[in-house]
C-alpha cells in the first residue's frame, strides 16, 4: 500500500527534527519543508496527505495560513496539526477554530502524536477516496447503477448526498442521512432544503447565507458554518458540511455532492478546551481572562443604560500561614470553600472571579458603593465565622477586600481595579479582616 505522506512546515530545530524522524519511522513518507509557507507554494508541488505546521514560525500568521488551506479547493480536504511549545489552550481552542484538525503541544509524547497523526489520515484517506470517486461521477450513483462506488457510499457513516446546484433537487441521499439527522431521505427529496429543519434555529442564518452564497457563487468547494443538530429523540450533535462542485457534463445540469460528518466528539474537545481557558481549574470559577473581557463589557452596558458598577477584589490573610500550617492542600480546599462562599454571597446578575493565587473579583452590575460595600461586609463576615473544618483542625480564615465603583472611581477596567487594589491594600495596612472604603 502506497505510504501516507506528510509534509511537515516549520523551521529547523530539535523538536521538530525529532518529529520527522519519529513519524518516518513509524512508516510514514515524511517531507521537510521550511520554504512552503504559503499555498500557492504548497499547490506547485506534489500534495501530502496531511501537513504538520509549526505554530512558531518566524514571520508567519500560522492560523491565517491554515484557514488560507482550508479554504482552497485544492488544499482544503487536507487535516492540518499544528505542534507548538509553550502554547496555552487560548492559543489551541483558536487554532482549532481557524480551521486545524489538532493541535499537538511540545514537547510530544510520541505514542500519542503517532496515533493522533494515524487517526487523522484513516480518516483523510476515507474521505478522499469518496471525493475523487464523487468528482469522476458524472451521473449520480443510483444511475450509474451497481459498482464499487456505489456500494461504498450506501455503508459510510457521513451523509453523502448530491443536489443540483441552486438547491431545488436532491438527486440522491446515502442511508447515513437517516441515522445522523433521523429523518426519512424521502423528505428531502420532497425538498432538498428541508434538513434544515433539524438544524439548531441560532445556526440557520449563517447556514441559510451559506448555502445561498454557494448556489450563486458556484465555487468548487464550499465549507459551512459547524452546526448544531437537535434530533427528535432529544440529543444534540455538531455536524460538519462540505460541498464540492461536480464538473457538469452539461452546463445546466449543475450538481454539488455534499458530505455531513459527525464531529460531536472533536466538538465536545474543542468545548473542554475553551472552557479550560476560561475557567480556573481549582475553584471553577471565571478566571483573570474572562474578568478583564466581562468587566468592559459591563463598563459599556453600564455607561449605556447610566447605572453605576462595583467591583470587590478580596485578598486572603495571611493565607501562607494556612499553607505553612496545614499543608498545600488544606489551602487548596480553603480557597475552593472562599469561592463556595462567594457564589452563595452574590447574585445571579453578578460574577467571581479568581483574579491570582489567593485573590478573588466579584463584579456587581448596577450596584452603588453603599450597596457593594453591604455585599463586602457579609462576605468578610461569613468567611470569618465559618472556619474549614478538616481532620487535623479547622482552618480559620479572614480576608481584606477593597471597593471600587464605575463611574466614580473610574471608566475604565484598569482603573477600577487600581483603585480596588489601593482600598485592598489600606485594608490590610489597617490590620487586616476589612473592608476598604471603610462604611459610613
Ligand atoms: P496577606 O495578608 O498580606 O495577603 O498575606 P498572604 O500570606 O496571604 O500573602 P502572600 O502574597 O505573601 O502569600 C500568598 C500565598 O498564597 C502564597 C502562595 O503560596 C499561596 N497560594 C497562591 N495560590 C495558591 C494555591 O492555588 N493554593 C495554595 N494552597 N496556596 C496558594
Ligand atoms: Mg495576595
Ligand atoms: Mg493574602
Amino acid at each position: 500500500m502506497q505510504k501516507h505522506q506528510v509534509m511537515v512546515i516549520g523551521n529547523d530545530h530539535d523538536d521538530l527534527r525529532l518529529l520527522s524522524q519519529h513519524l518516518a519511522e513509524e512508516g510514514l513518507d515524511v517531507r521537510e519543508s521550511v520554504c512552503a509557507v504559503t499555498v500557492q507554494a504548497l499547490v506547485a508541488q506534489p500534495l501530502p496527505d496531511l501537513i504538520v505546521l509549526d505554530y512558531n514560525l518566524p514571520g508567519i500568521d500560522p492560523f491565517a495560513l491554515c484557514e488560507q488551506l482550508n479554504a482552497d479547493p485544492q488544499t482544503g480536504h487536507i487535516p492540518v496539526v499544528f505542534v507548538g511549545a509553550e502554547c496555552d489552550s487560548n492559543v489551541i481552542v483558536a487554532g482549532l477554530d481557524a480551521g486545524a484538525a489538532d493541535f499537538i503541544r511540545i514537547p510530544f509524547v510520541a505514542a500519542e502524536i503517532t496515533a493522533r497523526i494515524k487517526t487523522h489520515l484513516k480518516r483523510h484517506r476515507r474521505t478522499e477516496q469518496l471525493r475523487l470517486s464523487l468528482n469522476e461521477c458524472r451521473n449520480t450513483p443510483r444511475q450509474s447503477g451497481e459498482g464499487f462506488f456505489h456500494r461504498l457510499i450506501e455503508r459510510v457513516n457521513s451523509v453523502y448526498w448530491i443536489v443540483s446546484g441552486d438547491w431545488r433537487q436532491m438527486h440522491y441521499v446515502n442511508p447515513a442521512y437517516e441515522s445522523l439527522w433521523g429523518e426519512k431521505p424521502e423528505s428531502l427529496r420532497a425538498e432538498p432544503l428541508s434538513w434544515l429543519n433539524q438544524v439548531a434555529g441560532t445556526d440557520v442564518p449563517a447556514i441559510r447565507r451559506s448555502v445561498e452564497r454557494a448556489a450563486s457563487e458556484r465555487p468548487d468547494m464550499v465549507r459551512l458554518p459547524d452546526y448544531r443538530l437537535m434530533l427528535p429523540d432529544g440529543s444534540m450533535k455538531w455536524v460538519q458540511t462540505k460541498g464540492y462542485r461536480i464538473e457538469p457534463q452539461d452546463p445546466d445540469d449543475e450538481r454539488y455532492a455534499w458530505v455531513s460528518t459527525d464531529i460531536s466528539e472533536r466538538k465536545s474537545n474543542e468545548q473542554n478546551l475553551s472552557y479550560l481557558a476560561h475557567h480556573d481549574p481549582l475553584t471553577g470559577l471565571r478566571n483573570r481572562l474572562q474578568l478583564a473581557e466581562r468587566v468592559e463589557s459591563e463598563i459599556i452596558r453600564s455607561r449605556r443604560h447610566g447605572h453605576s458598577l462595583a467591583l470587590l477584589i478580596i485578598d486572603v490573610d495571611h493565607f501562607k500561614a494556612v499553607n505553612d500550617c496545614y499543608g498545600h492542600m488544606a489551602g487548596d480546599l480553603a480557597l475552593c470553600a472562599l469561592a463556595a462562599t462567594l457564589k452563595e454571597q452574590i447574585r445571579s446578575i453578578d460574577s467571581a472571579f479568581r483574579y491570582g493565587g489567593e485573590e478573588f473579583v466579584v463584579m456587581l452590575p448596577e450596584e452603588s458603593l453603599p450597596q457593594a460595600l453591604q455585599v463586602a461586609g457579609r462576605i468578610r463576615q461569613r468567611v470569618s465565622e465559618q472556619p474549614l473544618q478538616l481532620e487535623n483542625g479547622n482552618v480559620h480564615m479572614t480576608v481584606s477586600i477593597g471597593v471600587s465603583v464605575f463611574p466614580a472611581d473610574g471608566e475604565s477596567y484598569s482603573r477600577l481595579i487600581r483603585v480596588a487594589d489601593a482600598h485592598l491594600l489600606n485594608a490590610k495596612q489597617q490590620g487586616r479582616n476589612r473592608v476598604q472604603p471603610a462604611y459610613e
